[in-house]
């Protein structure tokens, strides 16, 4: 299913006001999941406010062994 062609799209970040890419294979993605709007932050600070939900989370459930806050963007 590869009708629809996606081109990169150069978009400002809202949050550190940097330019970043929204990739044809994140609209793609985008898409599929029925989202209409582009993001509004780079893909760093999407990670760092991500991070910093899992973070508070992870500390309430495990506060002895926590080193990995990251885990994989899906
Ligand atoms: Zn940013």
């Amino acid at each position: 299913m590869e009708n629809k062609e996606y081109n990169d799209i150069t978009l400002i970040c809202k949050d550190c006001g940097k330019e970043f890419v929204w990739t044809s294979g994140e609209q793609a993605f985008y898409d599929e999941k029925g989202f209409t709007n582009p993001p509004a932050r780079c893909p760093e600070d999407r990670a760092k406010r991500k991070a910093e939900r899992n973070n508070r989370n992870d500390f309430k459930r495990n506060d002895s062994n926590s080193t990995f806050a990251y885990r994989t963007d899906k």
